[in-house]
């Protein structure tokens, strides 16, 4: 049996990688800083645990932002746009990659939920779930790792 592998890159090409197997969840985050790094609303994010994925030698630099205080975000060096974020690491890490750096997003599964919903800066009529807060943002993860694990 072969273990489906996405294929990744960040936007300008720079860095290469990939993810396999299936992911834990996909969503939209509309916390402050995606909609900075990503220059958008809010962020398409798929999670995978951090052993599925393959980096390959990066030029990444990686920085840790306030609001998400676990996770370790990874800036393309080249074009600084967001590469790849890493919460833990190795067996008990996860992977956040920006559903725009699949080569193929259509092999992904849909997205489940909006977190921080009450930092977006627009409002989305989906009838997905929508966390507000930072804590109910932090509940609905811990909920789907937990699940995961
Ligand atoms: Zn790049
Ligand atoms: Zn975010």
């Amino acid at each position: 049996m072969t273990m489906m592998q996405h294929s990744c890159q960040c936007p300008c090409g720079a860095n290469q990688f990939s993810a396999h197997g299936k992911p834990i969840v996909r969503f939209f985050c509309h916390c402050t800083i995606c909609q900075e790094k990503y220059d958008a609303s809010f962020a398409d994010v798929t999670l995978f645990k951090l052993p599925a994925m393959t980096l390959p030698e990066q030029a990444i630099t990686f920085g840790k932002y306030k609001r998400f205080a676990a996770i370790d975000r990874g800036i393309c060096d080249a074009c600084q746009k967001p590469v790849i974020a890493k919460m833990g690491a190795g067996e008990k890490g996860y992977a956040f990659i920006s559903t725009q750096n699949f080569v193929s997003p259509e092999a992904l599964p849909t997205s489940t939920m909006h977190v921080f919903y009450g930092t977006r800066t627009e409002d989305v009529d989906d009838s997905l779930p929508k966390y507000h807060s930072w804590l109910s943002s932090q509940w609905a993860f811990l909920k789907l790792l937990r699940s995961a694990a």
